[in-house]
């Protein structure tokens, strides 16, 4: 088992290099060599397992023996210590909540499995490592949470100034310790960006052991394929064909549905559901990607312009179009819609979503809508709790949303933030210095 670039001009990497690198250097994105399949028994009894049990049998199945069972194990039951239960919202549909973890989005899990993973790496080498993370929202304080205090990492993190709530600026920017937060005056695609040109420097290599912590790294997205196993494991009681509907924007969360479907798992399909930000939907309708500038909508931690793992998608499938069309759907949708679809549930089923939930939810409705004749299980995934987007939900729906205990305790908090430029020089300069 090894990983090799989506590329194909960068040497193959054992998972330790895969997760320490984060990029390979031609640009591409870590897969691994072979993907096995989880025997048929196991989906037979799988409504007995636990969530860290199935959780366990994933990571194994991915990452086979590129780390001791004993030594995986520890990691995965460490990182996965929430629940994501699956709600039922209607004859047809559920919800799976993904929001239970400490940032309160579903980021936490590849952040939480991550920084286990980097920390069991880190405590066999000597040198510091340094975490650089662009979030165009909830990255950063899943991130910043998943590896606070973890000692011989110091994590930097990059964010794009006024475009993301003040809840979630809060958890990037109040909690010290090593944990850094830059102020960047441009969108996250600027981040991603600069973090990108980071890596590519020789001389920055050269001064500082650095690691990325975006969806990119395989450490990331390892850990999402476990809750749509579990998913899985919750409906089966239903009986019917399971089809997951997947607020995307860099679009690791679908990239991990689609290796959990890889393994075996029974999914009948795939709907990618994003906002305005649509690249991935014109794709599928047309076969030509045209990455572009990001827009800013409601459903923020959506608005990516250039959504990397489309790169592992296209791998997956060996680019091969009609055969992405045959297990996924895509649809986008208006900020006016979101709205829409957030009042609705709300008042049909006293159910609170943020506006990327909302998305999923009119994604499983346009799949719902486009096979009539499918009597399905539809999933949403629910990817951040409303309170999160106060300032979205409460207008919206004109209620007072409560704050949950982890978000309440930040408000007060003064805000630690350095200012920085667009410019790969100054970001680079700052770097130098460390
Ligand atoms: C990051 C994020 C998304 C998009 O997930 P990708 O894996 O980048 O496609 C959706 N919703 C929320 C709340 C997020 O934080």
């Amino acid at each position: 088992m090894f990983f090799y670039s989506t590329r194909h001009q960068s040497p193959n990497a054992n998972l330790r290099q895969a997760v320490m690198q984060g990029l390979p250097t031609d640009n591409g994105l870590y897969m691994p060599s072979h993907i096995e399949k989880l025997p048929a028994s196991f989906f037979d009894q799988i409504e007995n397992l636990s969530f860290p049990e199935i959780s366990f049998a994933v990571a194994q199945c991915l990452l086979q023996d590129t780390i001791p069972a004993a030594d995986l194990k520890e990691i995965v039951y460490k990182a996965i210590n929430f629940d994501a239960p699956l709600i039922p919202i209607n004859q047809n549909l559920a919800c799976l909540e993904l929001t239970h973890g400490p940032s309160l989005a579903f980021k936490d899990f590849g952040a939480r499995f991550m920084a286990q993973i980097m920390q069991y790496f880190v405590r066999q080498s000597k040198q510091k490592l340094y975490i650089l993370v662009a979030t165009s929202g909830d990255t950063g304080g899943a991130v910043a949470q998943g590896f606070l205090g973890v000692e011989g990492i110091e994590v930097i993190i990059l964010y794009p100034s006024k475009k993301i709530s003040e809840l979630q600026e809060k958890q990037l920017t109040t909690l010290g310790n090593n944990i850094t937060a830059l102020e960047v005056a441009g969108t996250f695609d600027d981040c991603q960006h600069l973090v990108k040109q980071a890596f590519l420097d020789t001389q920055l290599q050269q001064h500082l052991q650095l690691s990325s912590a975006n969806s990119i790294n395989l450490a990331r997205l390892v850990p999402q394929a476990f809750y749509y196993v579990y998913a899985y494991a919750q409906a089966k009681k239903y009986g019917k064909p399971v089809v997951f509907s997947v607020p995307s924007g860099n679009f690791g969360n679908l990239t991990a549905g689609l290796l959990a479907k890889r393994i075996g798992t029974p999914i009948h399909h795939f709907v990618a559901a994003n906002n305005a930000n649509n690249v991935f939907t014109q794709y599928h309708h047309t076969a030509l990607f045209n990455p572009r500038s990001s827009v800013t909508t409601l459903s923020n931690a959506m608005d990516v312009g250039n959504p990397s793992n489309l790169q592992r998608i296209q791998d997956l499938y060996n680019n091969d179009i009609d055969a992405i069309r045959a297990d996924i759907d895509a649809y986008d949708y208006t900020d006016q819609q979101t709205v829409e679809a957030m009042k609705q549930v709300y008042e049909k089923y006293n159910y609170l979503m943020c506006p990327h939930t909302a998305v999923a939810y009119l994604g499983i409705n346009s799949y719902l809508a486009n096979h009539p004749t499918e009597d399905i299980t539809g999933v949403f995934l629910a990817t951040a709790h409303p309170a999160k987007f106060l300032d979205i939900v409460e207008p919206a729906l004109n209620i007072k949303v409560p704050l949950p205990e982890n978000l309440a305790k930040l408000v007060d908090r003064p805000k630690q933030a350095i200012p920085m430029s667009t410019q790969f020089a100054d970001f680079k300069a700052y770097l130098m210095q460390l």
